[in-house]
């Protein structure tokens, strides 16, 4: 078996076209170009990384951006008075704060500052608590959580009661991936570094998601053969070709699981170029004063 490869790039796409498309009619009509505040505290560089191309992909779609940077030894006070800025600009509709943030700073405070009808990433304590909850809808659901749905949604019509093992339980990805497939009604199992029999569990998986932050960790054989695997890991490591340069591999050990699961997203392709593409629907979706979809 020849696993399909999942095109996110070319599924965010789409999703960054009709973006783009409501923008235009949005401005036809006279209505505010929807605006993304971006803040970064520091200058670590994969974040100025992630945070560019957040900001030029706001700038290809339509949305204005203001962009904050504050140095790395910024005080608490500083940044909360930054946000609480923020939430009264209406030409702002989200916020995203770059984490992670430096120690000084006390990230959970900061992330329940913003407003929660400005969330776009869906951290704020209301959205992540509405979102473990069944009868009600979040203001926002976290990029990544939201992307991996559809991403897998392009393979599996229905996912109800397929078996799902998430192997992570970070509180952007890898608990709110494993709350929304339940919520879309997937039988959903959670491990993480303390789990025991790793590899058994993940071979009871119609759909596993790996957002570990270890390169390769999952093999071919924890995956159950017609699988579909959703690989978050976004890892950094000396090219074998040339030990001067480095390469991006993801979780999982794609050349072999290729030949066992029915779908695999690749790294870098896969889940990345979905979480910037929901950020920008977010965006839309918050200056449409509405919850999204
Ligand atoms: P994190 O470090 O906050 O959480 C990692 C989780 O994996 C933890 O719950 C931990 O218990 C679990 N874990 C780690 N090693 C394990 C092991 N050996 N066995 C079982 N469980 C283990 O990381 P995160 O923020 O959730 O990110 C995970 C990965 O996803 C990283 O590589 C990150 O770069 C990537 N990521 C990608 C995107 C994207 O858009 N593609 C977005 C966010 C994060």
């Amino acid at each position: 078996m020849t696993a399909t490869i999942i095109d996110g790039k070319a599924i965010a796409k789409r999703i960054k076209d009709e973006i783009a498309e409501e923008i235009k009619v949005r401005n036809q009509f006279g209505m505010p170009a929807p605006g993304l505040a971006t803040v970064l505290v520091g200058d670590d560089p994969a974040s100025q990384i992630y945070l560019r191309n957040k900001i030029r992909t706001c700038e290809q779609l339509g949305i204005r951006s203001f962009s904050y940077t504050l140095p790395a030894d910024a005080e608490q006070a500083e940044l909360e008075q930054l946000i609480r800025t923020l939430n009264e600009n209406p030409e702002i509709h989200g916020i995203l704060v770059q984490l992670p943030l430096p120690p000084q700073i006390d990230e959970y405070q900061i992330l329940s500052l913003i407003a929660p009808q400005k969330d776009v990433d869906g951290f704020h304590p209301i959205n992540a608590g509405m979102l473990s909850r069944k009868e009600s809808d979040p203001w926002f659901i976290p990029c990544t959580p939201s992307g991996i749905l559809i991403l897998v949604q392009s393979i599996v019509s229905d996912i109800a009661g397929k078996e799902v093992v998430v192997i992570g339980r970070s509180s952007i990805v890898g608990m709110p991936t494993a709350q929304l497939l339940c919520r879309n009604n997937a039988t959903v199992t959670i491990c993480h570094r303390q789990t025991q029999e790793l590899p058994k569990i993940c071979r009871r998986a119609d759909i596993l998601v790996v957002a570990v932050g270890n390169s390769r960790m999952v093999k071919s054989s924890w995956v159950k053969p017609g699988a579909v695997v959703i690989d978050v890991g976004i890892n950094r490591i000396p090219d074998p070709a040339d030990p001067s340069k480095t390469i991006l591999t993801g979780d999982t050990d794609f050349d072999e699981i290729v030949n066992v699961a029915s779908a695999i997203t690749p790294v870098p392709g896969g889940v990345g170029p979905m979480t910037i593409a929901i950020l920008m629907r977010n965006t839309l979706a918050a200056a449409r004063r509405e919850k999204p979809l």
